[in-house]
């Protein structure tokens, strides 16, 4: 039996990619910031199954060397998910952009010092379309890069996820020489959720489910579901074609204002917005919530991308955007978080 370690074993992406790579019969171990969240992580993974799991959780922070080398020991191939992914502005973008780039390297030297098969890292569609400014094409796709120097176009997040795959695939194709690497880039990730303990993303089904929104900012985004998301980390880990390649991996672009309908249509006894609202709304409301402020220079703005590299490598079909929404959904309430 092979052993994959998948590092942010806590993660929404992390959980449901465990789940498949034990469904195909692979042997996963963990790492987690904290034993008590790792603990907690196999009584979610459990009630989700139906059947007592217990996978093995080694302590390990990206931030340190301490656990990497245990962490790594004995392991067939390596899924790189752990980033932070915070809902709210960092203080300092190296709060974010030191552990992104600095853990991946961690990981990555450890992965070639123990002779893995594979790294499979976590990337994002903010390392792909960001910070170009007017040169931003019609339609991405993995031979586009986002400029993280050009800080009007970007975030803290955005910056981070492009400077740590960029430092993976230099350290592969420098010192790391030898070592396999294949990066998926996920747009914004919906779907189930296992747990209480939600990934940033799902703040796009959560708050207009709360009925908080007055009406929805004029965003975009790709929408995939996390099950194709762990999915297509599985096919990128053992695919002859997918190593050194990164992978976009989504359904469509979808309006806010869209997104906030699949949900009215399922839920129409809840109190969910409706309609857009204009920028300069927004811009007076950024005025009163710095929060907001992160959000401004989207405005408006839509990515969209090819998602032909997924189809044709990985052989996938992605699932509708709106059933990654539904799901999402109904996770939520069922959990009892909204
Ligand atoms: P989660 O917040 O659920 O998962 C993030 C994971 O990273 C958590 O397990 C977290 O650990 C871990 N982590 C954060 N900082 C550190 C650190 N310093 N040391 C060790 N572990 C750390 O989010 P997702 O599952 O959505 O995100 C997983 C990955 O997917 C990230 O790399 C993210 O950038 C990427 N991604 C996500 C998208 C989305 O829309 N959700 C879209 C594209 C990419 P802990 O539980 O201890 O906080």
């Amino acid at each position: 039996m092979q052993t994959v370690l998948v590092t942010g074993a806590t993660g929404f992406i992390a959980s449901h990619l465990i789940m498949n790579l034990l469904d195909q019969g692979y042997h996963v171990r963990g790492t987690a910031r904290s034993a008590a969240k790792g603990r907690r992580l196999n009584e979610v993974l459990s009630a989700h199954a139906g059947r007592d799991i217990d996978i093995p959780l080694v302590e390990a922070n990206l931030k340190d060397d301490a656990g990497w080398a245990d962490a790594l020991n004995g392991v067939d191939y390596v899924q790189h998910v752990a980033s932070p992914f915070p809902a709210d502005k960092p203080k300092s973008a190296d709060e974010l952009i030191i552990p992104a780039r600095d853990g991946a390297l961690r990981v990555l030297k450890a992965a070639k010092a123990e002779g893995v098969k594979r790294v499979v890292m976590t990337s994002s569609m903010a390392a792909v379309g960001y910070g170009l400014g007017d040169k931003r094409p019609a339609r991405f796709d993995e031979t586009n890069w986002s400029n993280p120097d050009n800080l009007k176009d970007n975030t803290a997040y955005t910056r981070s996820k492009t400077i740590a795959e960029r430092a993976a695939w230099d350290y592969v194709n420098g010192e790391g020489q030898g070592l396999e690497l294949a990066v998926i880039n996920p747009v914004a990730v919906l779907g189930p959720a296992m747990s209480e303990d939600v990934s940033s993303s799902l703040q796009l089904i959560s708050q207009p489910l709360e009925g908080k929104l007055p009406a929805y900012p004029k965003l975009s985004f790709g929408v995939v579901d996390v099950r194709d998301v762990a999915e297509a980390h599985v096919r990128a880990m053992t695919l002859d074609e997918a190593a050194g390649e990164r992978f976009i991996v989504g359904d469509r672009v979808m309006w806010m204002e869209e997104i906030g309908e699949v949900m009215r249509q399922a839920y129409p006894d809840r109190k969910i917005p409706k309609g857009t609202l204009p920028n300069w709304a927004v811009r007076l409301f950024a005025n009163l919530n710095p929060s907001l402020k992160q959000i401004l220079p989207e405005l408006g703005k839509e990515r969209d991308f090819s998602n032909e590299k997924m189809k044709t490598v990985l052989g996938m079909t992605p699932i509708p955007a709106e059933d990654a929404i539904k799901a999402s959904a109904e996770s939520l309430i069922r959990l009892g978080i909204v």
